[in-house]
């Protein structure tokens, strides 16, 4: 086992992967912005280095200083966390080239999974199901491409091969509104993502989003731990999670799982990763495969009792995975409210200086927070403050726990989207379980006429 694990990121995973590392015995290295220097989890820290200037491009993205930083401080892997270099298989790369271990797959799998058309073609060919959709990149053709939107029929999606963060992505509803859409997703996807490669698929009306987390080992191992459903999104960020996904049965939940499955052990996939699904009328439509640790994954632990960074570091590590498929049991349900500190309905960033931070507590609630009395938001990144995540035996018991848990939750000095969840946890459609990919920006967008 490692004995000093390097944490590439910053604010709540920071904290969590550093949890992670305690309880498993092995020392830890922060690195750190000048913005996060006071930072409490920095203070934690077995070690930490400042690697650069408050602005990510000059620290959490400088892979120099942070390769430096591993080499000074004597440590044997790598975690990058979520968002910043984890999906970069350069960044990977360099740091296995250099005699370190990267806690993720190998850079590879991240090349073959960050390249959509290539992805999408990889699993299809594993067995997993797709957005119906044509084969590759588009031709360069106008009237080859005017037959492939034919044949999918409208209204189909050009989608962007190096996308990302929801963007380089466009809907079109007519033929008339075709070409010229193509053409402004590939200039945007050159500008954005340095690739001008596009493909187009059926525009799904009014889907779920759904997501199967695996785990796989370096021994051919892969199993899944179940889904989650994070369909309340605005601007296709979530801000709820839950799992399971309410109404999904364990039929079809055990196809889709198996096939994700199979899939990591078909391309050899190792670590943690989610495939992230569009569900409608009951099917699944696979989108896109994170390589890397979610947002939202304590949803999974509460209810499978896996604890996700502790079995990445084990297979980094080289271990085999020691939990069967049938090992997985999932019990009761868990929900996940993201809380940024923006307003609630303008959604403004609102860093700064946190006055009075009070958290909830008591049976069933898990807080994951970087965040403390005094604590300063720093304008530079992520807004996301902390996730609260409440456990119950039914859906029903962890939507009353959360809705307790937010009503104590009391946060000072900066604007929250608490208000926001509390409306949430109190609307009947939610409530009822199964709510589209639209249903907030639908509520948001009717909240504002009425006003
Ligand atoms: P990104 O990597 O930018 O997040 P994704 O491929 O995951 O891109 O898509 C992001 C979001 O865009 C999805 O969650 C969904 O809301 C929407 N989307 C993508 N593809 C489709 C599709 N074929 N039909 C309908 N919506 C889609």
């Amino acid at each position: 086992m490692f004995e000093k694990i390097l944490i590439a990121n910053r604010g709540e995973i920071a904290l969590r992967i550093q949890r992670a590392c305690r309880e498993m015995g092995i020392k830890t290295v922060v690195v750190h912005s000048e913005a996060d220097a006071d930072a409490k989890y920095v203070k934690l820290a077995d070690e930490s280095v400042c690697i650069g200037p408050a602005p990510s491009s000059l620290s959490y993205l400088n892979i120099p200083a942070i390769i430096s930083a591993a080499e000074v401080t004597d440590a044997q892997a790598i975690h990058p966390g979520y968002g910043f270099l984890s999906e970069n298989a350069d960044f990977s790369e360099r740091v296995e080239k250099c005699g370190f271990v990267f806690i993720g797959p190998k850079a590879e799998t991240i090349r073959l999974m960050g390249d959509k058309v290539s992805a999408k073609i990889a699993m299809r060919k594993a067995g997993v199901p797709c957005v119906p959709g044509a084969e590759g990149a588009l031709p360069d053709n106008p009237a080859e491409i005017i037959k492939i939107a034919r044949s999918i029929g409208y209204p189909v999606i050009i989608k962007a091969a190096g996308g990302g963060g929801g963007r380089g992505m466009r809907v079109v509803h007519t033929e008339a509104a075709l070409l010229g859409a193509v053409t402004m997703t590939r200039s945007e996807a050159q500008a954005a993502f340095n690739n001008p490669m596009v493909y187009m698929e059926k525009y799904l009306e009014n889907p779920r989003h759904i997501e199967f987390q695996i785990l796989a080992d370096q021994h051919g191992n892969a199993i899944f731990l179940g889904e989650r459903d994070c369909s309340m999104q605005r601007r296709n960020q979530k801000i709820i999670e839950e799992a399971p996904a309410p109404l999904l049965n364990a039929r079809l939940r055990n196809k889709i799982g198996e096939r994700c499955a199979e899939a990591c052990r078909k391309i050899g996939y190792r670590g943690a990763g989610t495939f992230e699904f569009l569900y409608e009328n009951g099917e699944f439509f696979f989108i896109e495969m994170n390589t890397r640790v979610q947002v939202e994954h304590p949803v999974t632990e509460m209810i499978t009792g896996i604890d996700i960074v502790r079995q990445q570091i084990l297979i980094a590590a080289g271990e085999k995975l020691t939990i069967r498929q049938r090992d997985v049991q999932l019990k009761g349900h868990a929900i996940e409210c993201r809380i940024n500190a923006e307003h609630p309905y303008k959604f403004t960033p609102s860093p700064g200086r946190i006055t009075s931070w009070h958290a909830p507590g008591g049976p069933g609630i898990r807080v994951d927070s970087h965040a403390y009395n005094n604590y300063y938001v720093p304008q530079h990144y992520d807004s996301m403050v902390g996730k609260v995540i409440a456990y119950g035996d039914t859906r029903e018991q962890a939507m009353a726990r959360m809705r307790t848990a937010l009503s104590e939750m009391a946060v000072e000095g900066i604007e929250t989207n608490i208000p926001l969840h509390r409306e949430l946890l109190l609307d009947a459609a939610f409530m009822g379980g199964g709510t589209s990919i639209h249903y907030l920006e639908e509520r948001l967008a009717k909240r504002n006429k009425e006003k």
